[in-house]
């Protein structure tokens, strides 16, 4: 049977899967649950099980023939700290917390994959399922790595995909280079004076200074960054005060910055600071400053670009694999993993219908149409990758 048919046969029970992990959502290095689960299916395949690497994270490895080479696949198992707003039958059961990024979707499709390629070995060499926690800014990838991830399991080549709402189901996009921007979070805060509400000549005001500050932050796109290269800062939180008639002592902004350089991360800390502190201290309060870069740009390599290109034509055809998708600044910590070995990041289509709800959505959906698509470009990958000697 070929590929295609056998991962279609799965469907039904890659659906179910998807819908009991679905409707257990654990949040980064709490996937317990979701673990066991992938562990047991591994186990249950006849996979070899690694556990606790990076914490919660599993990884399978599958041999067959006797080469000595190795390809890595790369799922993400964590959910968010969302409260669903879905009433369908696999809606969340744990309150507060959601997959609404569609790992569970990520999950299931390298499972099917695993079943799949478990049950017909049809390549020479080893193959490294690895199921990561912690997707979400808490440092998975990173914490796999530190464990020696790929000191233990070596990898010739990683891939890795995500879905993305709004492109049609069948389709896929794989881009050669920057992909998606890599990312820092910030904290400044700024000590002003207290004092009653009415008296403001006894204060100083740091919720003033922190509406000026917010507004000096955007000069570092347009008058620091040059103007062809692509960044933002955002400030997404100003807290300060909780009463009306008290100008409070302290506030603190906090936000997140992107680009697709670590110079220009880099250079917007120190930007940042510099601005915070300058612009408080002008109003006689204090400015402090903590910039956390937390993801790498995602780069793909371009040889492996081209080649997971080519899986997915041979999936679905060129026509409906899109080569030049434009770049997204936000980010995703494969990008560690990227930096540690050559290979590949793309997107699946998860439709554009009513699957095309965006991701981090209270009524967001991963859509199980999609799970064979996935899973089939996996295993073909390995197919190609790892081809037996015949068949090379
Ligand atoms: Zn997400
Ligand atoms: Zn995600």
């Amino acid at each position: 049977m070929p590929t295609e048919k056998r991962i279609a046969a799965l469907h039904p029970e890659m659906t179910a899967w998807r819908r009991d992990i679905h409707s257990h959502p654990e949040l980064g290095f709490e996937e317990r649950r979701t673990s066991d689960f992938v562990a047991a299916k591994l186990a249950e395949f006849g996979v070899e099980v690694h556990r606790g690497i990076g914490r919660t994270g599993v990884v399978g490895v599958l041999r067959a023939g006797s080469s000595a080479r190795s390809v890595g696949l790369r799922a993400d198992m964590d959910a968010l700290p969302i409260h669903e707003a879905n009433a369908f039958a696999h809606r969340s059961t744990n309150e507060g917390r959601m997959h609404a990024c569609g790992h569970d979707g990520h999950t299931t499709m390298l499972l099917g994959a695993a079943k799949y390629l478990a049950e017909t070995r049809q390549f020479d060499g080893a193959v490294h399922f690895i199921f990561q926690p912690a997707e979400e800014g808490l440092g998975g990838a990173k914490a796999m790595i530190d464990d020696g991830l790929f000191r233990r399991f070596p990898c010739e080549a990683i891939f890795g995909m995500h879905n993305r709402p709004g492109m049609p189901l069948g389709e896929f996009a794989v881009r050669a280079g920057p992909m998606m921007a890599g990312g820092a979070f910030f904290d400044i805060d700024i000590e002003g004076r207290g004092a009653h509400g009415a008296r403001p000549e006894a204060s100083v005001d740091p919720v003033l200074v922190a509406c000026h500050v917010t507004v000096a932050l955007q000069s570092i796109v347009s008058r620091n960054v040059r103007p062809v290269e692509t960044a933002v800062v955002s400030v997404t939180q100003i807290h300060g005060g909780n009463a009306y008639n008290v100008i409070p002592q302290s506030a603190r902004l906090s936000g997140t910055a992107r680009a697709f350089s670590s110079e220009v991360i880099e250079l917007i800390g120190r930007n940042l600071a510099r601005i915070a502190e300058g612009v408080a201290a002008g109003f006689g309060a204090r400015a402090k400053t903590d910039y956390r870069p937390i993801f790498a740009p995602l780069i793909n390599d371009p040889v492996e670009a081209e080649f997971a290109a080519a899986i997915c034509a041979d999936l679905v055809g060129p026509d409906r694999v899109r080569r030049d998708p434009a770049l997204n600044m936000a980010s995703e910590d494969f990008s560690f993993m990227l930096n540690e070995v050559r290979g590949c990041y793309i997107n699946i289509g998860n439709g554009d219908g009513e699957g095309a709800c965006e991701v981090h959505n209270p009524s967001y959906d991963f859509n199980d149409a999609a799970l064979p698509y996935g899973a089939g470009f996996f295993a073909r990958l390995v197919e190609k990758r790892l081809a037996k000697p015949s068949s090379r």
